[in-house]
């Protein structure tokens, strides 16, 4: 391949997602071009271990060919079909059908769009209106975690908690609120699980207090908070938080974008926290990133109320590509073998292995935490274990990761607060993990041993 031409050509004319422009003209880009099961490989004819799924979605693994057939005889039969006129297309009524089955039983009807970050967007507008159809049309703020990732959209990216996507684009909004995340590792009231779902509780009724109930719409959070720095709260904490939404009368939204499709074990992070959402947020894992799909899924009376307010008018919400037959032909096999495949039950058997991995870690210099649930999981990295003194910021430390990780055979995510973030793919073997912990450990040594980050100690 003509890797220095399109090194130019991406140069030149490709915006990339959440990168610094100037710093990805000069780095210049990598260009994937194969995979799989859990391995990439790029342009140099490089293998790299993906250990995290994509951007924590090809849950299944690349090169699946009964998902690459589905999409293939779905494209032959009917490409596209517009859910416009009252149309509509079988796979995405099965798939609509299947979602309502799989996820908690409060969640009875599904909008589908494009990915995450206009489900978040849709089930904005879904409970505006609402509330509106309600005769509570001052219930207009919303309230979220610090460190929460709601996606890019413009009203999305004001519920994300995380400063980029706030600076220069006029965000967050007047009506987004923010209360601090549990974070265990760095919680002030320390890691008692008890304390923190308890000062979690009182932030949020304190906050719904002071902007008064009768003008609060809801409650947005992650189970585990992933691009804020894979953040896992103590058990019962998801559902502590429910409680106290029905108890304020706000409505209790679970974006399970990446916690969703065996990330964490369970097809969904609601089912082994027992918690039944008013509305949750779906994307990633629906198609496992072999196609572009996300979902809303609404209680039936958000969807009865919105209904209701209609009168005879159309409810002014829609997507071309919504409920789109191709990915959701692709959606119907990939939840195919996450249930059927064994998939799921690779995620849970190999989960203590992921976790024993990423604790063994914690024997090395730079780590400081290591924490994780199912297939999602974390590293820490600090300057000083005993402070938990973050790394200057001037060091770039993510970047130095990244590139070092990657230098060494893995993919992973680097976040700028030093959180090396792992989302493996459920078709993992043990053997994947040897080999993933071994190239992590030579990857943290590299790191180590620059000059810079030595004296940095
Ligand atoms: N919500 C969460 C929790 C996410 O992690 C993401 C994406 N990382 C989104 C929403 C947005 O999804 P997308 O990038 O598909 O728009």
């Amino acid at each position: 391949m003509q890797t220095d031409n399109l090194v130019t050509l991406d140069r030149d004319h490709l915006v990339h997602p959440v990168v610094n422009y100037r710093t990805h003209e000069q780095r210049g880009v990598t260009v994937l071009t194969s995979g799989r099961g859990a391995y990439l490989q790029d342009s140099s004819g490089r293998e790299l271990l993906d250990a995290f799924s994509g951007l924590w979605c090809v849950n299944t693994g690349y090169g699946h060919e009964s998902i690459v057939r589905a999409a293939e005889e779905q494209m032959r039969q009917l490409p596209y079909a517009t859910g416009y006129f009252h149309f509509g297309s079988e796979p995405a009524i099965r798939l609509a059908a299947k979602l309502v089955e799989l996820t908690p039983a409060s969640l009875q009807r599904v909008y589908f769009t494009m990915g995450g970050s206009d489900a978040v967007d849709s089930a904005i507008r879904f409970i505006v209106n609402y509330w509106n159809a309600q005769g509570k049309s001052e219930k207009k703020h919303f309230i979220t975690l610090e460190r929460g990732y709601h996606g890019s959209s413009s009203q999305g990216a004001g519920l994300t908690a995380l400063p980029v996507f706030h600076r220069n684009f006029d965000l967050p909004l007047p009506n987004q609120h923010r209360i601090p995340s549990p974070y265990p590792y760095r919680n002030p009231l320390g890691s008692d699980p008890a304390a923190i779902i308890e000062s979690s509780v009182a932030a949020l009724r304190d906050k719904v207090h002071e902007l008064g109930a009768d003008r609060v719409a809801a409650f947005f959070c992650e189970p585990i908070q992933g691009s804020g720095g894979v953040i896992v709260p103590p058990k019962g904490w998801l559902k502590a938080m429910q409680e106290c939404c029905q108890e304020l009368g706000i409505l209790f939204v679970v974006d399970e974008v990446i916690t969703g499709f065996g990330r964490t074990g369970p097809m969904f992070a609601c089912e082994a926290e027992g918690v039944t959402p008013d509305l949750m947020t779906l994307a990633k894992g629906l198609t496992a990133g072999y196609a572009p799909m996300g979902a809303v899924m609404m209680s039936d009376a958000v969807y009865q109320g919105i209904a209701e307010g209609a009168a005879d008018l159309p409810i002014g919400h829609g997507h071309t590509y919504s409920a789109h037959p191709v990915s959701a032909a692709v959606a119907l096999e990939v939840l195919r073998l996450y249930q059927e495949g064994g998939l799921l039950e690779n995620g849970i058997a190999l989960a203590p292995r992921f976790e024993e991995g990423l604790r063994a870690m914690l024997d090395h210099p730079l780590v400081g935490d290591a924490r994780s649930r199912g297939f999602l999981g974390a590293l820490e990295l600090v300057a000083d274990k005993q402070s938990k003194e973050r790394f200057d910021p001037s060091l770039k430390l993510a970047d130095r990761l990244f590139e070092a990780a990657y230098d060494n055979g893995i993919i992973l995510r680097a976040f700028a607060d030093n959180v090396l973030g792992f989302a493996p793919a459920l078709c993992y073997t043990s053997n994947d993990f040897d080999l993933l912990f071994e190239r992590l450990e030579r990857t943290l040594n590299a790191v180590l041993d620059q000059p810079e980050v030595r004296q940095a100690l």
